[in-house]
């Protein structure tokens, strides 16, 4: 800010000056007092023009986030010099000086001039040199604006005029005081922003640089970090670590840097504390060093996600096995980003499984409910608790959803003897606007009674889905088509919301059964809630019935149906019609 305030300051004054002075310079100099307003508008000018240029070259380490204090001495010495130079040249006659009523100020003896080449240099060596973290856009506006400022300087010294020196300088700082800021930087923190981060890891990788990725969440840090002292505290951690190391802020509470592989992680973590302590804040940092398994921002980001939601310590240094582990999981998405694009119906690498469930009146296995695996070559079989997350992530459920329709639709109307398979939908898809009618298609390409058919869902919170829900089902509910409520006694359990959705099943999740033959209490209240389920006309399945305990509890619990290992896992859906045919 001060940078920024001193910079169009000295703009101001040089050019009110350069103006006076060539008003001052039309006039026939007279006397000894007119030659010294002379000199003293000269040197302001000049004397402005050389701070400028100074303060400009610490304005672009700043941005770039370069902090090296021998450059900086080493650009103020510079100042100060020319600066000394130009005001000691009426002794000196090194410069601008007048002598016999004349004015001599060009040629090598302008020391502007050698100023402002030394400036390009040093200039052009930065932008260069931290070109990770400008980007294209700048380069170009910056050259071109250089160029037309350059050309301008030529015409004027070929003609002997200096009209619109200012100008000159005044462009190309305007022009990338506006760039910087209109761009990725951001101003307050000193972090360049995601767009910088993408960027930068691409021109990384494609480089072929080694480079280790940190990334730094700080939950609610525009909460905390409200006051300019701690963002400078912050902004100060960075400086320390400086060591070709660049800051991006990926968003309010995430941020990223960057670092030369070989970077001391445990000065950082030392740091970290320390910081933290001070200001009491959670933090988590998570370090992967170089590889070659992440290569967009995108793998980066998730890849941390990831990790974040296993690790529990608060500074983590990713291991072999993360990496491993990660790159199945890119591939996983691969696959999914590929099913999700042939669109196929019938594709082979999604496995319909089925758990046969148990109906309590008949003792007979007559319903099931699907359960989908994929199979991917290379990776074998994966199963729903790593593919579904990542397949809502990418917006790949719905597809994988009408896949595995379709193949029971299929094995329902070949198999009469079963009475119902439900299938499981994600609460991500049905909101879609599509999604009745993509459903719809699917169900009347085949011909068998609708009530063979269950969806499972679970609950939603989002009060303002709610409605759509609501509608979609109750049309496949008209349909003939059974709704089970999936999952019931985790998450959030709204009554009102249970009433108003047209379930015919409510499934009591395993938790509830576990809990239940517990404590007595816990046994009260599930045995409870059962029976007002049960008066209000729903049917009750109890999920995950592992032994005899289980099941015996829950015969006594209302049980309509009951599913779980103690009966069978899931199974291929060819092998139902046998499990179903087999039974006494
Ligand atoms: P879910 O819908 O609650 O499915 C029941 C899960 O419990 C199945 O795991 C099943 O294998 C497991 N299970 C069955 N009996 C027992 C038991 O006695 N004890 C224990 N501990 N577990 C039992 P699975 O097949 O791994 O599926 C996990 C979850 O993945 C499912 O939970 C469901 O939320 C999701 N999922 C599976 N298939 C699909 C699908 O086709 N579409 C969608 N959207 N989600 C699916
Ligand atoms: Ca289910
Ligand atoms: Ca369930």
């Amino acid at each position: 800010m001060f940078i920024k305030l001193a910079l169009c300051n000295l703009i101001y004054a040089s050019t009110f000056n350069m103006i006076f002075n060539h008003y001052i310079e039309k006039l026939p100099i007279a006397s000894h007092k007119d030659i010294m307003i002379t000199y003293l508008t000269h040197n302001i000018v000049q004397i402005s023009l050389i701070i400028e240029l100074g303060l400009f070259i610490f304005y672009i380490y700043d941005l770039v986030n370069y902090h090296n204090k021998i450059s900086n001495a080493f650009i103020i010495v510079l100042t100060a010099v020319f600066s000394i130079l130009e005001l000691t040249s009426i002794k000196t006659h090194v410069g601008f000086y007048i002598n016999d009523e004349k004015a001599y100020q060009y040629g090598i003896t302008n020391i502007f001039l050698v100023w402002y080449i030394i400036f390009l240099s040093i200039f052009t060596i930065t932008i260069i040199s931290k070109n990770r973290v400008i980007i294209n856009k700048i380069y170009f506006t910056v050259g071109i604006t250089f160029f037309i400022s350059i050309l301008i300087m030529f015409f004027q010294y070929i003609k002997n005029i200096e009209t619109f020196t200012n100008f000159t300088f005044l462009l190309p700082i305007m022009v990338i005081i506006f760039i910087f800021h209109s761009n990725s930087y951001n101003t307050n923190f000193g972090a360049l922003d995601r767009t910088a981060l993408a960027n930068s890891i691409n021109d990384l990788k494609k480089k072929n640089k080694s480079f280790a990725f940190v990334y730094i969440k700080i939950p609610n840090f525009n909460e905390i970090a409200t006051d300019n002292k701690t963002t400078q505290d912050y902004k100060q951690f960075t400086k320390y670590m400086q060591y070709r190391n660049y800051l991006f802020r990926y968003n309010d509470d995430t941020f990223v840097m960057t670092f030369d592989n070989d970077f001391d992680y445990e000065l950082m973590e030392k740091l970290f504390n320390d910081l933290h302590s001070k200001y009491q804040m959670s933090h988590n940092v998570i370090i992967i060093l170089n590889n070659n398994i992440c290569n967009t921002l995108v793998d980066y980001i998730d890849l941390c996600e990831d990790i974040e939601k296993q690790a529990n310590s608060s500074f983590y240094i990713l291991n072999n096995d993360d990496l491993i582990n990660f790159s199945k999981i890119l591939k996983i998405k691969k696959e999914l980003e590929d099913i999700a694009n042939q669109k196929n119906f019938n594709d082979e690498r999604v496995l319909v499984y089925c758990q046969p469930i148990l109906d309590t009146k008949l003792n007979k296995f007559t319903t099931a409910e699907s359960l989908m695996r994929l199979k991917l070559n290379g990776l074998g079989i994966i199963y729903p608790d790593v593919f579904i997350p990542l397949a809502e992530k990418n917006n790949n459920i719905h597809i994988l959803t009408c896949i595995i329709l379709n193949k029971v639709c299929k094995f329902i109307e070949k198999n009469p003897e079963i009475t119902r398979i439900s299938v499981n939908f994600s609460m991500y898809e049905i909101t879609n606007p599509k999604f009745y009618h993509d459903i719809y298609n699917i169900i009347s390409k085949y011909h068998f009674d609708l009530n063979k058919l269950g969806f499972e869902i679970t609950e939603t919170v989002e009060a303002k889905d709610f409605d759509i829900i609501n509608d979609t089902l109750q049309r496949f509910r008209n349909l003939g088509i059974k709704i089970y409520l999936d999952d019931f006694g985790t998450g959030y359990s709204n009554i009102e919301h249970i009433t108003k959705i047209p379930i015919d099943i409510i499934k009591f999740d395993r938790s509830l059964v576990i809990s239940s033959g517990q404590s007595e209490k816990s046994k009260y209240i599930v045995s409870n809630m059962s029976d007002i389920f049960y008066n209000t006309n729903y049917n009750i399945l109890y999920e995950g019935i592992e032994d005899n305990n289980d099941e015996h509890r829950c015969m006594g619990m209302n049980a309509e149906y009951l599913q779980g290992y103690k009966y069978s896992k899931p199974i291929p859906i060819e092998e139902l019609s046998k499990f179903i045919n087999q039974q006494p």
